[in-house]
């Protein structure tokens, strides 16, 4: 490995001991770009990787917000402004108990290549809370009611607001920020500002959404991974696939893999996998979707009323099925590791496509890589979200709004776009193939450049 890249290793390590999620992410992205920094001495020069790993700004606040019974209840918000180079923080909030300051700085960090690939002009943030809103804080077993999410997203914006702006930085959905919550996050920023502006994405279609946005993130990761197999000559019919997740990642995935005549055979979530050896149904799904969006229940209940899936609970959705073509984690951070890549390599499986981020641990991508199957990080392949954000940025202020047809198509294009992109980057440095390598050069080369010309900042 180049030595300068070894010694800004060894220092973000120093720095951030306490931060494992971040580490592994900044491990796994400078890892690849020795090709790059040998060629151009200017990266090192200017220190552009030692400013790279650190954020341009980390908010941390309290906040403060009443139960339904009555109780002050306290949560830690926070939002990393990472990398600014080529636009606006662009990243999701997202709101879950496993949220902390590594959690975020690794999202952010994985953020800013991401965007960068888009083609779009959008830099790097990401942002939430350890707010639970799957579990009341007064009643076990039970969730928070929409009063609660409520009153703690209002408490949230309240200080966030002062932090962001639609040329600033504009947050999105994540990890359990979806529609409802993003309307009440937005509802209380135009009361504090006064202005009406797309300061978020993800919004409801009556006020400023973008159509196709919810579906984007999964329908990219399945549009990117067709671009993969198509450099094969081949096609998701009749493929038989996994899935990871039972959110709004994984089941636009789904959805998207069963139209172009894939069989989904497992979703999971919190509480175990389902399996079904002939592929889930159009109306198994959309009970699902149900499920998860408006009921807000477990697939455990799912699987209790349907005879055709089998339960396993507590399980991860790699090692159930004796057959698997494709694999899409779709859930959340190092969820599929060396033994789950093991398992699905050992039965069959030639194409790995990342809807979540990071969700592979280190030692399952290096199996990938070795075993030279169709691989594509989570930062490349799951980057539709993030497109299809700057989509509806662009609607926002032309004060207009675009088909479905259009926007998918859009969304196509750029997905292919991402493909060729980081397919030509890994080539050009002697990696025909290597997704990891060409999304890590192709992402870090735009931001590198707009750092260099944008002197000392
Ligand atoms: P959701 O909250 O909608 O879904 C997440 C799914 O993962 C849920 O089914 C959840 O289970 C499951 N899950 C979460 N934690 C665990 C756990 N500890 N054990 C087992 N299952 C778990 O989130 P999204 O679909 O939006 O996001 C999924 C991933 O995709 C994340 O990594 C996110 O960062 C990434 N991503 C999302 C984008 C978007 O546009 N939404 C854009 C780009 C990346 P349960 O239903 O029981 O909670």
């Amino acid at each position: 490995m180049n030595k300068y890249i070894e010694s800004v290793l060894k220092d973000v390590k120093a720095k951030n001991a306490n931060e494992p999620e971040f580490l592994q992410a900044v491990d796994e992205v400078l890892t690849t770009l020795s090709p790059v920094i040998d060629a151009n001495k200017a990266y090192q020069q200017e220190a552009i990787l030692e400013r790279m790993v650190e954020p341009e700004r980390v908010i941390m606040f309290r906040v403060p917000w009443v139960d339904d019974k009555g109780n002050v209840r306290v949560n830690r918000g926070y939002r990393i402004q990472m990398n600014s180079a080529i636009g606006p923080y662009k990243g999701g909030l997202r709101f879950d108990p496993s949220v902390n300051l590594s959690v975020l700085k690794f999202l952010a960090f994985e953020q800013v290549f991401k965007n960068s690939l888009t083609t779009l002009p959008m830099g790097g943030g990401k942002g939430g809370s350890d707010f639970n809103p799957k579990q009341s804080p007064h009643t076990p077993g039970k969730r928070c009611s929409d009063r609660e999410v409520m009153r703690f997203c209002q408490s949230f914006m309240t200080e966030l607001y002062r932090h962001i702006g639609p040329d600033t930085d504009v947050p999105a959905g994540d990890m359990n920020v979806g529609g409802r919550e993003i309307g009440y996050l937005f509802g209380q920023y135009k009361r504090l500002v006064n202005e009406w502006t797309g300061v978020l994405t993800g919004k409801g279609l009556s006020y400023g959404g973008s159509l196709i946005r919810p579906e984007a993130t999964g329908y990219g990761d399945v549009y990117f991974a067709e671009n993969m197999l198509a450099m094969r000559g081949e096609t998701f019919e009749g493929k038989k696939c996994v899935i990871s997740g039972a959110g709004n990642v994984a089941t636009y995935a789904a959805e998207k893999l069963m139209q172009l005549g894939a069989k989904v055979l497992t979703l999971s979530d919190r509480s175990g996998a389902i399996y079904c050896k002939d592929g889930l149904t159009e109306k198994m799904l959309k009970d699902i979707m149900v499920l998860k969006t408006v009921t807000r229940g477990e697939l455990a209940d799912f699987a209790k009323k349907t005879k055709a899936v089998k339960f396993f609970m507590g399980a991860n959705s790699w090692q159930i099925a004796d057959q698997i073509d494709c694999a899409f984690p779709c859930a959340r951070q190092n969820e599929l590791d060396g033994k789950d890549a093991a398992y699905l390599l050992k039965h069959g499986c030639t194409l790995v496509g990342e809807g979540a981020n990071m969700p592979s641990t280190p030692d399952a991508i290096e199996a990938f890589v070795k075993a030279k199957i169709m691989y594509s990080p989570g930062k490349a392949s799951n980057a539709g979200g993030v497109a299809t954000s700057g989509l509806e940025m662009s609607q926002n202020s032309e004060r207009l709004s675009w088909t479905s047809e259009e926007v998918d198509k859009k969304l196509k294009g750029i997905m292919k776009a991402i493909h060729d992109n980081a397919w030509a980057a890994a080539e050009k440095y002697g990696h025909k193939g290597n997704y990891v390598m060409g999304a890590n050069i192709a992402g870090f080369t735009k931001v590198a450049d707009a750092m260099l010309a944008q002197g000392i900042a």
